[in-house]
């Protein structure tokens, strides 16, 4: 008997199991796939770490959570500078003075100021979309050219009709700095992802290809109480609807050239480009392999955003107000079940980011440890 069946080895469901298993608990971790790591599985292909769910950049302002994981691995010292590619023309991402010196050959950053205050005036009283928050941002400019294109294939949505929010993520500077992300840690785990996970989950006991749903009642009776990192509208049968996903297909090529772009990630960003990015994984470990020695081949994936459908992997969530509200309904059934515990973006139906999920793996499996 076991006092933990943790359903999923992404990152909440490792998390979990470390901190209980510290704890004298008995864990068993079960996947449905056919390995660990949910989607920031990579995998080691010609010397390169391939990320095969999607390009997997850690970053943090979390001490507590940078520290928990070195414990378990070292992080190299990427920062992540995507390029955007808009009809053949590079700006640096994020919006920053790079990119302002492009767009519109400002140098300074007043001037830079000066010609955003400009183009935002068509924006009056708070931002009520995704389009009106841009342009607030960046003015009408940036949002045609950087924005509105690659958003829309992204979500498969209007601007018009997705929240503010999805954008302000993205840090605005008025300096010459491409650091994408606005935090104190960031790197990419020496040996890859899986590696990490691997040293998370140690000695713990793991079943893959074990689809908890499908074999629910058995598997119920193994543990005392269950951890469920899968979508929460699956646990319950599609009772009270479908959650909406978006969904990405990966068209991936081996390459016999030593570089195809450069750069580990360049955004396509208009809309007649069918896919959203292209990543070259090897850049996350700057083209060497675990020698040091420099990689021969190079391998690419062009991504293509699509609306989830039943069978497909639920990549993101769509947390528009339509969803949200379904979930909180999912989620009063979720609080009535004494013996499960939801979590992750999946559990959830959350936006996260791996830091935030790590971060509240933590506080779950300390409360309970
Ligand atoms: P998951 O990794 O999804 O793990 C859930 C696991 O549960 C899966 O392995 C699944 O197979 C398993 N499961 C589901 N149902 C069942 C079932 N019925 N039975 C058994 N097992 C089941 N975050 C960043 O911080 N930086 C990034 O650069 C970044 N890039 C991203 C790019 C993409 C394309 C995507 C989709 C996400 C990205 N993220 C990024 C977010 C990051 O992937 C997540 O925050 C994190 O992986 C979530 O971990 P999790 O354990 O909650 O879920
Ligand atoms: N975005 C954009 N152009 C870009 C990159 C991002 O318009 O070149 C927008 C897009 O709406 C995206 C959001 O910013 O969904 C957040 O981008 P991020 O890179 O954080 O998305 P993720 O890593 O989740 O794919």
């Amino acid at each position: 008997m076991y006092d933990y069946l943790i359903v999923g080895a992404g990152l909440f469901g490792a998390t979990c199991a470390d901190i209980l298993t510290k704890a004298g608990k008995k864990c068993l971790v079960i996947d449905k796939r056919n390995h660990i790591g949910g989607n920031v599985y990579t995998e080691k292909i010609e010397g390169i770490n391939v990320h095969k769910y999607g390009a997997h950049i850690f970053h943090t302002n979390s001490k507590e959570v940078w520290d928990y994981l070195s414990d378990f691995i070292t992080f190299n010292r990427f920062t992540n500078s995507p390029v955007a590619n808009y009809k053949g023309e590079l700006y640096s991402l994020p919006f920053n003075m790079y990119t302002f010196n492009k767009m519109w050959g400002v140098v300074t950053p007043d001037e830079a100021r000066a010609k955003i205050e400009e183009q935002k005036k068509e924006i009056t009283g708070g931002p009520k979309n995704l389009e009106e928050q841009a342009i607030s941002l960046v003015g009408r400019d940036i949002y045609e050219k950087l924005i509105k294109g690659y958003t829309e294939k992204q979500w498969g949505r209007d601007c018009k009709d997705l929240p503010a929010f999805i954008i302000k993520r993205l840090p605005v500077r008025f300096t010459f700095d491409n650091n994408y992300f606005n935090a104190l840690y960031q790197g990419i785990p020496v040996g890859g992802y899986t590696k990490l996970i691997e040293n998370m989950l140690g000695d713990v006991e793991v079943r893959l290809n074990t689809d908890y749903l499908q074999n629910k009642k058995e598997l119920d009776g193994l543990a005392d109480k269950v951890i469920y990192t899968g979508p929460i509208d699956a646990y319950f049968g599609f009772s009270l609807g479908t959650l909406e996903y978006r969904s990405v297909r990966f068209e991936n090529e081996l390459l016999n050239s030593e570089s195809f772009q450069g750069n580990a990630a360049v955004n396509y960003t208009d809309r007649e480009t069918p896919w959203t990015r292209i990543i070259e994984h090897k850049w996350f470990e700057f083209g060497k392999d675990e020698n040091g020695d420099d990689i021969p081949k190079t391998y690419i994936s062009r991504e293509y955003s699509s609306e989830w459908k039943k069978g497909d992997e639920p990549y993101y969530p769509v947390n528009d107000e339509k969803n949200s509200k379904l979930y909180l309904d999912y989620k009063e059934l979720a609080d009535k079940e004494d013996k499960v515990i939801f979590g992750g973006r999946l559990g959830e139906y959350k936006y996260y980011d791996m830091d935030q999920v790590v971060l509240k793996a933590l506080e779950v499996a300390k409360a309970l440890a």
